[in-house]
């Protein structure tokens, strides 16, 4: 099926359905089969799994899901790909759905399509414009998925993957480093897509596992947000705005500055500079405060 990806194929079957790509959902097919099979072997899928993709488009990751994995379960929100993916793809392998995959339940659509616990692989060329709260619904979704293989805009890899101190380091990478250990797979141009994108991409691979810290998640969150709200303030003012907002109260600037002291941080510091186990920390510490 290495045809799904050559333009002159892309263009043929465009112009039969009348199909035209569209910006708004971020459409930009792959036409290299040499990067498909890269994308495929990052996957590792064993025997027995099953494997959820988003975003399917006209079916280049698609055919080989369906080909490696137990079954694929694909979310689709554009209609008219449904109808042409559903006709190219004549497999009991493959379960197209067709809606928004960001509100989707997806554990009851692969529970519909009779998956029964096996473990799961993520891969997704993700659509540009939904890349990060996809990244993270997948990372909190507690579905067992041995690794999730995603394509997304270099800059974004390279948030996703930063570490504390540079200049690309925030909330994305802190969840990510929370639930999993990502790599960066590999290097992807932006002449390999159909129509070709204003930037780069890369593959990330993000193996989930227990997260490394134990400071209680919500709270943790709700820190690093409060941090990174006011980026440029220092974390004696940015975390001020947890007073209003931290449901357990009673938080104030003193018992503030005292958490910073007993968890070793200058008050002075801005969030970017803090890792993980840092924040871990100074939430452990605020939540004695209050
Ligand atoms: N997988 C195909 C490929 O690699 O050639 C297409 C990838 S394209 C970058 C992104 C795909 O995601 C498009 O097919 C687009 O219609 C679909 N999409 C966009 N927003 C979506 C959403 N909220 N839920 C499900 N699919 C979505």
């Amino acid at each position: 099926m290495s045809h799904i990806t050559s333009p002159s194929y892309i263009t043929r079957l465009m112009k039969k359905w009348g199909f035209s790509t569209k910006k708004r959902f971020g459409q930009n097919f792959l036409i290299d089969q040499n990067i498909v099979e890269r994308i495929i072997a990052c996957a590792q899928i064993q025997e027995g799994e099953w494997a959820l993709e988003i975003g399917p488009g006209l079916g280049a990751l698609t055919v080989h899901l369906a080909d490696q994995a137990a079954h694929v379960v694909a979310m689709e929100i554009d209609t008219s790909l449904v109808a042409i993916l559903r006709d190219t793809l004549q497999t009991p392998k493959a379960t197209i759905w067709e809606g928004d995959a960001l509100e989707a339940d997806w554990r009851k659509l692969l529970e519909e399509a009779g998956w029964q616990g096996q473990p799961l692989r993520l891969v997704a060329n993700l659509p540009y414009y939904l890349t990060s709260p996809l990244i993270m619904k997948a990372l909190e979704s507690a579905l067992p998925f041995a690794s999730m293989v995603v394509m997304v805009q270099k800059e974004v890899a390279l948030r996703m993957l930063a570490e504390a101190g540079s200049k690309d380091f925030g909330i994305l990478s802190l969840a990510v480093q929370y639930y999993a250990k990502g790599r960066m797979a590999m290097n992807v141009p932006r002449t390999v897509f159909l129509p070709s994108p204003a930037v780069d991409s890369a593959v990330v691979e993000l193996i989930p596992r227990t997260p490394p810290v134990d400071a209680p998640r919500d709270e943790l969150f709700a820190v690093i947000r409060a941090g990174f709200g006011q980026r440029r303030k220092t974390l004696r003012n940015a975390l001020k705005t947890l007073m209003d907002e931290w449901p357990a109260g009673e938080l104030s600037p003193e018992s503030i500055d005292q958490a910073l002291l007993r968890a070793n941080i200058d008050p002075t510091m801005r969030a970017e500079r803090l890792s993980l186990e840092e924040f871990s920390v100074l939430t452990k510490e605020l939540l004695k405060g209050v």
